[in-house]
């Protein structure tokens, strides 16, 4: 049976007048030669973009006078808007962006001490319909273009006035299967590591899979590539498929064959995300099974214990029962760790992203 994320999802509608924000180094040398300007002008729009993060073609002094009036004119600036913000007791802050064509998707904003972590949305809705998931509930409706993924990351870093010097890490779990919509994906990479630009190293990108073993074995042909994180959430195909349609297409065999064979860089480990929901998944032979399947390949565990939010019918697992968790997999040499999400109490957290109000329109 056909399965709807065997289809490529729709992409956003053609626009009339050319939009620089979120472009590439190459792509902006290429709006600027049809306007008859040298094409190596690209490198000084691009770092006026993203390092700079400049707003306004005013701002652009880089550029001659006459050259920001014709920007002005014939070429938009427009990064997605936020509309709506709310910052958790946590410090993290979930925003609502606006996308040019009314659709809104979420991402959210996380600081620590020593940097900040985006989570990040790829698609507007999900197509991969996980049952614990808000997001997962909305259907697809399209997929994000690389401007709109690269949007997110400079709306949020300026929204926060965050220094160019300070790391930041971007993290794919908020709305849609990144890799799902897999060029685009790939396309706002290059954009986002560009060193002329916000020159994010590569490890500090990751790419969290439902278990789409296709796009996890094309991810694997890049030499440049992000880290990648598979949401697991189950460890018999009998409970992954009740909650993650994706496993009856792939199943925990199948996703375990495509791991192994993932080309790893020296040290690096594949990280498996386990979200605990009390009775469902958080058994101690869930947890012995867990450890068997992690050390089949390079990988880390987190353990997620689950956010409830009305109507999913789950419930987060007990405290005593996650320490349990926890020590059965340190005991078995698998690296773990409790992953508390951030923003809880906005509904901000890993499967809570959902916008309503709009979307369908
Ligand atoms: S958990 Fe991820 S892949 Fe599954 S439905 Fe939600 S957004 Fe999609």
């Amino acid at each position: 049976m056909a399965q709807s994320w065997d289809h490529p999802a729709p992409e956003a509608g053609p626009r009339v007048r050319p939009n620089a924000a979120g472009l590439g180094r190459g792509e902006l040398g290429t709006l600027l030669g049809a306007l008859g300007e040298p094409a190596w002008r690209g490198k000084q729009l691009f770092s006026g973009l993203l390092r700079q993060r400049w707003t306004r073609w005013e701002q652009f002094t880089t550029l001659a006078k006459a050259l920001r009036t014709r920007l002005e004119g014939e070429v938009d600036l427009a990064w997605p808007g936020i509309v709506h913000s709310e910052t958790s007791s946590d410090g993290s802050t979930k925003h609502v962006f606006e996308l040019l064509d009314g659709r809104q998707v979420e991402g959210v904003f996380m600081p620590y001490e020593d940097r900040v972590t985006l989570c990040l949305s790829s698609q507007v809705g999900c197509a991969m319909g996980c049952t614990f998931c808000a997001t997962g509930q909305m259907g697809i409706l399209r997929n994000l273009s690389a401007a709109e993924i690269v949007g997110q990351v400079v709306v949020m870093l300026n929204h926060h006035a965050h220094p160019l010097d300070r790391p930041v890490n971007l993290v794919f779990m908020g709305m849609g299967e990144p890799l799902h919509n897999f060029d685009h994906l790939m396309a706002a990479f290059e954009t986002l590591t560009d060193a002329e630009g916000l020159a994010i190293p590569p490890r500090r990108i990751t790419v969290s899979t439902s278990g789409l073993v296709s796009g996890i074995d094309r991810l694997g042909t890049f030499a440049r590539r992000p880290r990648l994180a598979l949401s697991l959430n189950g460890t018999t195909d009998e409970h992954r498929s009740r909650i993650m349609p994706v496993n009856r297409v792939w199943n925990l065999e199948a996703l375990a064959s495509a791991l192994g064979r993932f080309p790893l860089q020296s040290g690096e480990r594949i990280t498996l995300e386990y979200v605990l929901l009390k009775g469902v998944t958080d058994s101690l032979e869930d947890g012995r099974r867990l450890a068997a399947y992690a050390r089949r390949f390079p990988s880390k565990v987190n353990l997620i214990p689950f956010n409830p939010h009305e109507g999913s019918g789950f419930e987060a697992p007990d405290e005593a029962r996650i320490s349990a968790l926890c020590g059965l997999l340190s005991k078995a040499a698998v690296p773990v760790s409790v992953r508390r999400s951030r923003g809880q109490d906005v509904a901000g957290a890993c499967g809570q992203l959902v916008r309503s109000p709009r979307q369908g329109s």
